[in-house]
């Protein structure tokens, strides 16, 4: 399977608390975490803000299988030909995982069709992410609830359409609740969008959230896809 992860890399490019958390980028720490505990054999490629209309071409894109986004401060650097191309090969088929500050990238918002804003604050608190559908094959062998060490809370309103399917709601210490692990369809695509992910706090190190990415990767795979989403002139089926 084909996987390729965006990542801005802006903050890790830079020493700084995020490079220290995450030395070789966030999307190393996601690609080694998920090949330690996924038996199947997944092939990575990257695309960094600084590369992305290089990579993430159309050939790029009909070969993945699922495309992972992590953005936060530069989405309006993100080429508007490359944002296209990547909601047409979801609505063909193309799994996507959104993680984290990505909720306010462009491929994000254009396949919601909302603002997809968020209520937010930084004090690294602990997190408690609940579980609402104990069947769903993204939490397969996931405890609930999932703890989160430490995170950035996003909290409600949550300014996304109404969920297709709602996995898991994320409790913080500060009262807040949050919508953060939840399926979207669109077209034959399916797009998992999941919170956790600051750049200078651990979750990806934590088990739990990699097991979560790993399934998502399995779940939003393509089931089938199709090479033209197009309208045609057919004759009667029943002559
Ligand atoms: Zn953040």
């Amino acid at each position: 399977m084909n996987i390729l992860i965006y990542n801005e890399f802006v903050h890790e490019s830079q020493p700084g608390p995020a490079q220290d958390m995450y030395p070789r980028g966030i999307h190393m720490a996601i690609s080694e975490g998920v090949s330690k505990i996924d038996p199947e054999a997944l092939s990575f490629t990257y695309a960094t803000l600084e590369n992305h209309r290089d990579v993430i071409t159309r050939d790029v894109l009909k070969q993945t299988h699922v495309l992972i986004w992590w953005g936060h401060m530069r989405h309006h650097l993100v080429d508007d030909e490359v944002v296209r191309m990547i909601c047409e090969e979801v609505g063909a088929g193309m799994g996507l995982i959104v993680l984290h500050s990505g909720h306010e990238s462009k491929v994000f918002r254009a396949l919601m069709g909302t603002r997809c804003g968020v209520e937010w604050y930084e004090k690294g608190d602990p997190g408690r992410i609940w579980i609402l559908d104990q069947t769903h094959p993204i939490v397969k062998g996931v405890e609930n609830p999932i703890e989160i060490e430490a995170e950035e809370t996003y909290a409600e309103p949550f300014t996304v359409p109404v969920p297709d399917e709602l996995i898991g709601i994320t409790w913080w210490k500060g009262g807040e609740i949050f919508r953060g692990m939840s399926v979207y369809h669109r077209g034959l695509g399916k797009i998992f969008y999941f919170h956790p992910g600051h750049e200078t706090l651990p979750s990806y190190y934590n088990p739990a959230v990699i097991r979560v990415i790993d399934n998502a990767i399995h779940y939003v795979a393509p089931v089938q896809r199709v090479d033209e989403v197009t309208s045609h002139h057919i004759e009667p089926h029943e002559k």
